[in-house]
Parts: structure tokens; sequence; C-alpha cells
């Protein structure tokens, strides 16, 4: 059930399931044990080691999703980002990065890297150009997140995996925001695919985990290094994840579909300064990301016009959440300056674009009708408040 020809839905639901031979439930059974013969048999199992049956079969879903040969499964999402970058990057090495990265991945090369002797340079926008710019002789891995958070940016797959292969650099991207429902860079030439399985994989927000998807080499070599770093994901939330990605396709297709009739109506709406959603004519990247997207996402920004207070705004919903992660069912919302980008200096928020008014709305899979009535009851509450 690999076949990267059978449909998105399909694949969500029967990609890499165990067979349950002894009772012939409609489900993967789950083996929980963390000991396993190791005389007459083929593989020495060891959850440390990724290769107990729920792990190896939620592998060949993941690889499945993401058109790649073959994946591993982690921890947390930056369990995925830091094996995948380690197990390429050495000592004396050298690392290109996007700009505009996700805080925690920002964090782990900023306070890490130096102790491994690795140096990176941070892109200056996210033109094709500005990337092999910084590629300096030493470099070896390029690394990428599109669409960005929190402005939802679009970097090229395209332009990015021919420089890489020009200068022999493996390419690594963050295809978090996206979901493998509506981006898959592996055929845009991307070599390593790392997803926050915690966000669109999960989907209910209860699950924390990561995944690396690529060819069988590159995986061996993760692996290799993997092993030893412990960061593997526990099999019963191996099997819960499985269990929740059968539903993906269902679900990101309905948050694509709200995401883009809510950024229509604050795009409209008189209160509010500019909304950055890749599926709107007016987001400067429109025209990439149709070529290289199937679907939008459902994560959202916007600003409100001067004068009102975004955080008193979010503090009148009564549906719509404040909440820190992103991509559940349920409609959440954050203030990116006082949440995932607090730790940048106000100069460097002001570099990324990112304002105190911004709001980060991942939307969800409620009518949208009830999700335009919260919106619009917390403006019309916010400019009543006497403050
Ligand atoms: N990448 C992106 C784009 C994220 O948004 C996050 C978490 O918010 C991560 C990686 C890290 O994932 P985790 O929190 O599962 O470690």
């Amino acid at each position: 059930m690999t076949d990267k020809k059978l449909g998105i839905n399909t694949r969500c639901t029967h990609a890499g399931e165990l067979n349950d031979t002894q009772f012939k439930g409609a489900i993967s059974p789950l083996y929980m044990s963390t000991s396993y013969a190791f005389e007459d048999v083929e593989v020495k199992r060891y959850p440390r080691y990724f290769n107990t049956p729920n792990q190896v079969a939620l592998a060949e879903k993941m690889a499945a999703l993401e058109n790649g040969e073959a994946a591993l499964i982690f921890g947390s999402g930056m369990a995925a980002v830091s094996n995948a970058m380690m197990a390429f990057l050495h000592s004396g090495d050298h690392v290109v990065l996007q700009n505009t990265l996700y805080g925690g991945t920002r964090n782990l090369i900023m306070e890490e890297f130096k102790k491994f002797g690795i140096s990176y340079s941070f892109t200056k926008n996210l033109k094709p150009e500005s990337f092999e710019a910084e590629i300096k002789e030493n470099t070896k891995v390029i690394y990428i997140e599109t669409p960005s958070n929190p402005l939802l940016t679009i970097t090229d797959l395209n332009a990015i995996s021919k420089i890489a292969k020009k200068h022999r650099l493996v390419s690594m991207i963050d295809n978090t925001f996206a979901s493998p429902v509506n981006q898959n860079p592996i055929d845009f030439g991307i070599d390593v695919v790392i997803h926050s399985a915690t966000k669109y994989m999960g989907g209910h927000s209860d699950i924390l985990a990561g995944t690396v998807i690529s060819s069988e080499a590159h995986i061996e070599t993760i692996f290799q290094l993997a092993k030893n770093f412990g960061g593997n994901l526990s099999d019963y939330t191996v099997w819960l994840l499985e269990r929740s990605i059968k539903t993906m396709g269902l679900r990101v297709k309905a948050q694509n579909k709200n995401a883009k009739k809510l950024a229509k109506y604050l795009e409209k709406h008189e209160d509010v300064e500019r909304v950055y959603y890749p599926g709107l004519r007016s987001h400067p990247d429109h025209e990439l990301a149709k070529s290289q997207m199937r679907g939008f996402g459902g994560m959202l920004s916007f600003e409100l016009k001067d004068g009102i207070n975004a955080s008193l705004f979010q503090k009148q919903l009564k549906m719509i959440k404040p909440s820190m992660s992103l991509a559940g069912v349920e409609s959440t919302i954050l203030l990116p300056t006082l949440t995932s980008h607090a730790l940048l200096s106000a100069e460097e928020r002001a570099a990324e674009g990112i304002k105190d008014n911004l709001m980060r709305f991942s939307v969800g899979i409620e009518e949208k009708e009830d999700l335009i009535a919260d919106l619009e009851q917390a403006l019309v509450a916010v400019k009543e408040l006497k403050v």
C-alpha cells in the first residue's frame, strides 16, 4: 500500500498498516515490547534502534506520504530537526539557513552549533541568489522552511534543489506548515523532508512527535547518529500517531478551505491592516505557492489596524483559543511577539517583519460561519473596551 499513485486519503489510511494476523482486527495491532529475541531472527529489534514493528510500519506510511524511500520517527519535531542536521554536519562544516526559521530551530543553531564547531549563515532574504551568496567551500547543508512561520513566506523548492545539486549540498526542508497533503518537496528534488508530527500529522493537540523522510542512503546516515542520540518515539505514541494520520487528508483539506475563506474575510475587514496567506492573490508569492503547493494550508497571519490592541482582542475570542502550538482540529491563535518569537530582540523581529500587533491564526475544522462570528464579536468587543 505504498504505491505513490494511490490518492492521499488512501495513503493516509492504508500505507504502512500492520496486519493483525492473529485476530484479523481492522487496525494495526500495538507491540509495546521493548525486548525482542536476539537469536534466529533477521532483525535485532529495540525501540531505540527505530525498528520495532509499529515504528517500521509508521515509517513506511511517512515515506509513502512524502514520496520518499524511507523514514524515521522521532520523539519530537526538534529531535527530527537536530538529528537530520547533525547527521550531515561535522566539526568544521558550514550550513546555509533561511532567514525566517521556526524559533526552536533558530535556538538549536544559535545555542548549540558553536559547541560542535559548526558555522552557519542566514540568508538576507528568500531569493535563490541570497542562498547561493552564502555558500562557502565548507558548506554541506542548505536548510529551508516553506511556508514560513509566522509570515507564510514562500521559498522556491525547484531553485533551492538546483543550487544544492550544483554545489553538492544536502538540501533539507521543514515541511511542517504545509503537511504532505499540500506539498511534497522530494518531487522538486529536495533531499530531506522534516516534520514536527506534533502539528498536522497528529492533528488533535495531544501528540508530540517528529519525522524525517528521505532516500534509503540518507536515512541510514541519520539512523547511525539517531540510534546513539536516542530520540525515538514510544511505541504507544507511534500507534496513536498512525491512527491520527488516517484522517490527515480530510482534516487538512477542510483546514485549507476554512483558512482561505477566513483570509478573504479578514482581508476585506476594516479593522484589519494586512493578511498573510499564500492562497490570497495579494500574497507576493502567490504564483510560486501555486506552482509547488496543492493547497495553501491552514495557517494565516494578520495585523490589526493601529489602535486595536492585539492582546486584548485575543482575550475577547470565545471559541478560538489562545494557544502556543498549531494545526489541531480546533482553531487557535497567538501573538508571535509574546510567544514563538519572544526570544528575538525587537530589532530582530522588526527585521523579520514581525509587528507587535501580528496575530498567527491556526484555522481548525469548525464551520467557517462560527469562526467568522467569533472574530466579529471579538472585534466589536475590543473596540468597546475602555482602556
Ligand atoms: N518546526 C516547526 C515549523 C514548528 O512549528 C515546530 C513547533 O512548533 C517544530 C518544528 C518543532 O516541533 P516540536 O515542538 O514537535 O519539537
